[in-house]
């Protein structure tokens, strides 16, 4: 959600590395009618920087809903406050699984993400679901 300039060159890298998908639900750039972001997966606010190794590409409501922050609370573990899953870091797969649709936490950390990006929110479940039975979800970089 930032509003800082990135270069075509970066948003290009940005965008092929990820080979059009969000970096947090998997979602095909392709099979979204709204615009993916680049997201600072630390906002700059927090000193993240606009470069390779903290930018990652995001759907729209990923984005929106990941805003700035960097963590949330763990309710399921006295309330600890967690770090979100970060893309640049951490592989998806370690914190998340598919089942069908739906994204399965695995992790504290993938615990905090699918809250804070409401990844399972209804809406969001019903779109993959059909993208699913479709042939187009998840995004290819995720296939296995
Ligand atoms: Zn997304």
């Amino acid at each position: 959600m930032s509003e800082t300039y990135i270069p075509a060159a970066l948003r290009r890298l940005v965008i092929e590395r990820a080979q059009g998908c969000c970096e947090y639900c998997l979602m095909g750039e392709g099979d979204r009618s709204i615009d993916f972001a680049i997201d600072h997966v630390i906002a700059e606010k927090h000193g993240g920087e606009t470069a390779e190794h903290n930018l990652c590409l995001s759907c729209y409501w990923c984005n929106s809903y990941k805003g700035s922050d960097l963590s949330s609370v763990d309710w399921t573990a006295e309330g600890q406050i967690v770090p979100l899953f970060n893309p640049r870091q951490q592989l998806w797969s370690d914190h998340f699984r598919l089942e069908g649709a739906r994204i399965q936490a695995l992790t504290a950390q993938g615990r905090v993400t699918v809250y804070l990006l409401r990844l399972n929110a209804e809406e969001r479940l019903e779109e993959r679901e059909l993208l699913l039975a479709l042939g187009s979800y998840p995004c290819s970089l995720f296939s296995i």
